[in-house]
Parts: structure tokens; C-alpha cells; sequence
């Protein structure tokens, strides 16, 4: 079965009355050689795999040649037969129809990945939830290892960005808090069935055990992150007074205390002075 090949699995998914859902996210790849790269550069016979989102199985095909058990998470009931077909000759892997959004994931690690050595996230995801989910992954703080996702092009250049640059967003601050990133390959709109209106690329998140900074708060943490990058191309001042209600006077002896003048903007800060601006302004 090549379910890369459009053909192929068009007569499946008609046999089983099957339509896109755009609002689903529903792209699914036709390219034979993306899914095994995927799966080659992040799964071994150890490893657990969560993927979410399998779609008519392409993806989950070749996690399930490599892994020790895949587990995959689908929204979209109408796949059952199609992945019931689709997966009929793997013993180890098991279809969840759920939202992930919805799922108690470190629940669900301990009850499906007892036996693997470790586990790992890996899924063309639908692009219209990318940030929720990989923040919902990040701050449930699994014992996973690494989170390699297909996104949008764009997503990728700003999870992948250098905190600072013009790339970045909070989403990146949030990323580079718990895992460092890496780019791994571009996969062309071209790709996919139906054709996306943008490309794609395949990225890395290794989870690290420890934060490259420390912060007696994390809530705190991020909500100022959130307010840097809130209003762009304002300065700290303005845009942190504003979406925090937070007096100016006082956020100018912050900055000064972090030797930052008071013209800089949120968005171009390092997280060395996010932490240490975290830690004063709240006081
Ligand atoms: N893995 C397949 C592939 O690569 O061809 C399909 C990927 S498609 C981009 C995204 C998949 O995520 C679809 O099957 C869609 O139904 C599913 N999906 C959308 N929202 C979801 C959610 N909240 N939870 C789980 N799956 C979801």
C-alpha cells in the first residue's frame, strides 16, 4: 500500500465516503518521500510515538514500520474504516479519536508507553491549532524527548527564530524556554492533497531538562513576554503599561535596573533581561 500515492488513497477515501474538512486542517501528504524522512529522523524499535492528527495513515504507516507502538490521535471519526484499512497489518498502534487539545497526555504516556525506553511526538499537524498545540505540549511538561511537526513555512521561521530578531514572537521565547529548535527540511505546498495555499517546512523541538534561565515565576515569565510582544514596534514602556495596566514610572526604574534604556522595544529583548525584568516589574 503507498498511500503517498494521490490515486491510491482517493479510491480508499472514497470507498468509505470520505470528504476534506478545510476547517479541519486536512492536507494530506502525497509525496512518498517526506514521511519516511520524517519518521527515519526521530524513531527507532524503542521509541514511543504520539502522533497526532494521522489523517488517512501516511504518516503513521511508516512511524508504525519503525517504532515500538505509535499512538495516534485523530478528531475526525469519519477516518475510522479508512485507518482501520489503512492500518489493518500493525499490531502496534492504536487510533485515539479525540481532540488533542482535549487529551490528559501525561496520563495517557503513562498508560500506553510503559514498555519504550522513550517517547516522542511526530505529526504533520493542522495548521490552524500549530501554536496551541505545541504550547500544549511544552507546558504539560511530558516526559517526551522531542516534538518534530510539519508546519507552515512562517510558523517554522518564527518558532525557529532567534530570540530578538524580527522573526520572533512570544511563541519563540516559549519554545526556546523548553527546548532548543531545529529546521530539518522545507516540503513544498505542492506536497499535499488538497494543495495548501502556503509551503511547509519540518522542524525539531528537543525538550531540555532544564530552562536556559531561571524565574521564580513562570506565570509571571510569560505574561510579561506576552505584553512585549502585544502592540510591535512599541516601546517596552507603552506596550507593557498598556496591556498590563503597570506604572511607567515604575517600569523605567526596571529598565534602568537592567541597564536597558527607556526607548528599547519588548520585542528585542533577550530572555537573560525578560527573566530579570520578570522578577522586578510584578514586585
Ligand atoms: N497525517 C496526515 C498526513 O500527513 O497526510 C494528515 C495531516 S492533516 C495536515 C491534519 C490532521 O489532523 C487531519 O487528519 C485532521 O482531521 C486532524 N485534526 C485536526 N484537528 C485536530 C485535533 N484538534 N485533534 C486531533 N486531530 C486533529
Amino acid at each position: 500500500m503507498n498511500l503517498a500515492d494521490y490515486n491510491e488513497v482517493k479510491k480508499i477515501l472514497e470507498n468509505n465516503g470520505f470528504s476534506f474538512k478545510k476547517s479541519l486542517g486536512q492536507n494530506f501528504i502525497t509525496d512518498s518521500s517526506i514521511c519516511p524522512m520524517m519518521a527515519e529522523s526521530c524513531v527507532d524499535d524503542t521509541v514511543g510515538v504520539i502522533e497526532i492528527g494521522p489523517g488517512a495513515g501516511v504518516l503513521t504507516r511508516e512511524l508504525a514500520k519503525r517504532a515500538k507502538k505509535v499512538v495516534s490521535i485523530e478528531l475526525d471519526e469519519r477516518l475510522k474504516n479508512v485507518l482501520r484499512y489503512t492500518l489493518a497489518e500493525f499490531d502496534n498502534v492504536k487510533v485515539i479519536f479525540d481532540d488533542v487539545m482535549k487529551i490528559d497526555l501525561n496520563r495517557l504516556i503513562k498508560d500506553e508507553f510503559n514498555d519504550c525506553k522513550k517517547v516522542n511526538v511526530c505529526a504533520n499537524l493542522p495548521y490552524y491549532i500549530t501554536s496551541p498545540i505545541i504550547m500544549g505540549l511544552l507546558e504539560a511538561k511530558l516526559p517526551i524527548d522531542s516534538i518534530t511537526v510539519m508546519v507552515q513555512k512562517e510558523a517554522a521561521d518564527r518558532l525557529c527564530a532567534k530570540i530578538g530578531s524580527r522573526d520572533a514572537g512570544a511563541v519563540t521565547v516559549a519554545v526556546n524556554y523548553y527546548s532548543t529548535t531545529e529546521k530539518l527540511f522545507d516540503v513544498p505546498r505542492t506536497s499535499f492533497y488538497p494543495s495548501p495555499k502556503v509551503d511547509s517546512s519540518v522542524i525539531r523541538l528537543n525538550i531540555t531538562d532544564k530552562p536556559p534561565i531561571s524565574v521564580s515565576d513562570e506565570r509571571k515569565f510569560f505574561l510579561l513576554v506576552k505584553a512585549c510582544f502585544a502592540q510591535r514596534r512599541k516601546t517596552f514602556l507603552n506596550t507593557v503599561s498598556n496591556t498590563l495596566s503597570i506604572d511607567k514610572e515604575h517600569l523605567k526604574k526596571c529598565l534602568s535596573e537592567v541597564g536597558q534604556p527607556e526607548t528599547v522595544r519588548g520585542e528585542t529583548l533577550d530572555m537573560e533581561t525578560l527573566a530579570k525584568l520578570s522578577e522586578i516589574v510584578f514586585k
